[in-house]
């Protein structure tokens, strides 16, 4: 405890006493809205704080993790133990001729509006991925035929020691759900896309289009977590739950939607157990019957309720 206070103290002198939250439910900071606490989150507002709460962090043997929009995380209802850096503050959008530069707590939705504002194209895909520039590249988001390493040129990273590294698009490894950022643990501080100039109107047009599209399929007025798993190599994750007659099975608050058997829902005040007990009930269904294992795409942090 005296450990934890004289952390806080330390924490104080790097960072506006407004951009400290302690015992923070997590459940207001994920769209799934579970989670128990996170003894403390943080929405660091400069490189530099970022930087030094990792150091802070190390020194004072603190876990850490980060978060973006937290669109894609489930916290147990145990809550977090250490810190949760939220980066949601770092959020400057440039435009630089044919190139976008955006900080990692700018929205995938405002980083494609800036792009159609200035006819580039490349990142319409994006317009209704609900994360931050950060989380996407950590997770290489991508629909509707498009990724972020197609557009991804290079990215700022902060290793786990606190240096700061230039990655390459090939150096950043950006694969299926998946990243050297995930892989190593960096943390994603400004990522640059290459675009190309487009048509304007085609830009806006298909980034209405997808808007369209996920409104009509996708059940947006529940919280959830998007595609609750990966694509198996060979099927479709959504078409093997359907296929498993899961639609509409539910545990709890969460419920494997009807409109898109893809998604599990929080449809009730779920608890985060409730989704977990679901995910298992789906992976185990669609093996007895499919022979396929399914893994999460979400990513699963925190700890029980004890
Ligand atoms: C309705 C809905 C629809 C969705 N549709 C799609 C879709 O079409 N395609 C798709 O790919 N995803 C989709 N998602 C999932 C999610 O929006 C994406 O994965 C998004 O990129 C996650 O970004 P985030 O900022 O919310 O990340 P978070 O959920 O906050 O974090 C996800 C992971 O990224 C890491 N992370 C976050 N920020 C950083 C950073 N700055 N540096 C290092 N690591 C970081 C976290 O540690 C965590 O491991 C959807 C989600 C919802 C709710």
């Amino acid at each position: 405890m005296r450990r934890f206070n004289n952390f806080i103290v330390k924490l104080r002198e790097i960072i506006a006493q407004e951009n400290i939250e302690l015992e923070a439910e997590m459940k207001n900071y994920t769209s799934f809205k579970v989670g128990g606490p996170a003894d403390v989150l943080v929405t660091p507002t400069s490189k530099k704080e970022v930087s030094d709460i990792v150091k802070l962090c190390k020194d004072e043997k603190i876990p850490f993790y980060i978060i973006g929009n937290g669109s894609n995380i489930i916290v147990k209802d145990g809550g977090i133990r250490g810190v949760v850096i939220k980066i949601s503050k770092l959020n400057k959008i440039t435009i630089e001729e044919n190139n976008i530069i955006a900080e990692a707590g700018a929205t995938l939705s405002d980083t494609s509006i800036a792009a159609r504002e200035a006819c580039l194209t490349g990142l319409e895909f994006a317009c209704g991925i609900p994360g931050s520039i950060g989380g996407a590249l950590a997770m290489n988001a991508g629909a509707y035929d498009g990724e972020m390493s197609f557009i991804v040129d290079s990215a700022i990273v902060l290793d786990k020691h606190g240096e700061l590294l230039n990655l390459n698009k090939q150096q950043l490894e950006l694969e299926y759900r998946n990243s050297i950022v995930l892989k190593n643990g960096y943390i994603a501080l400004e990522v640059t896309f290459a675009l190309k100039k487009g048509d304007c109107e085609k830009i806006k047009n298909r980034m209405s289009e997808l808007t369209k599209r996920r409104v009509e399929r996708q059940p947006l007025e529940y919280p959830s977590a998007g595609s609750t798993f990966k694509r198996p190599e060979g099927h479709y994750a959504s078409k093997l739950i359907q296929d498993s007659e899961l639609k509409g099975t539910s545990v709890g608050g969460a419920e494997v939607s009807i409109k898109h058997s893809g998604f599990i829902i929080n449809k009730n005040n779920a608890t985060a157990q409730d989704i977990l007990d679901l995910i298992k009930v789906v992976q185990e269904t669609v093996r007895a019957k499919f022979q396929v294992d399914l893994y999460p795409e979400v990513r699963i942090i925190g700890e029980d309720k004890k």
